[in-house]
């Protein structure tokens, strides 16, 4: 899984609603990349701070920064290692 499969999976992640098996690709993904933890974590103190964390949809607005945010990290990094 890339950046890209955690961005559009990470709000089922946080629900656990998630496969196991594509949770575990995310997983692995976030054991060696530092943006898309930092995204994780912060979600999920988002989410935290919403809900008594049981389980709730992202309000939109949060989900929209969150997705900005990376967005704007993986245009860095793209601008920095020019393929
Ligand atoms: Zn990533």
């Amino acid at each position: 899984m890339n950046c890209q499969g955690v961005l559009r999976e990470i709000s089922d992640y946080i629900d656990g609603e998630l496969e196991l098996s594509i949770k575990q690709e995310l997983e692995r993904h976030l054991e060696h990349c530092e943006d898309c933890k930092m995204v994780v974590d912060q979600t999920r103190l988002t989410v935290d701070v919403f809900c008594d964390s049981k389980p709730v949809e992202l309000p939109g607005e949060v989900k929209s920064r969150l997705h900005d945010a990376l967005r704007r990290k993986l245009n860095e990094k793209a601008l920095r290692r020019p393929s």
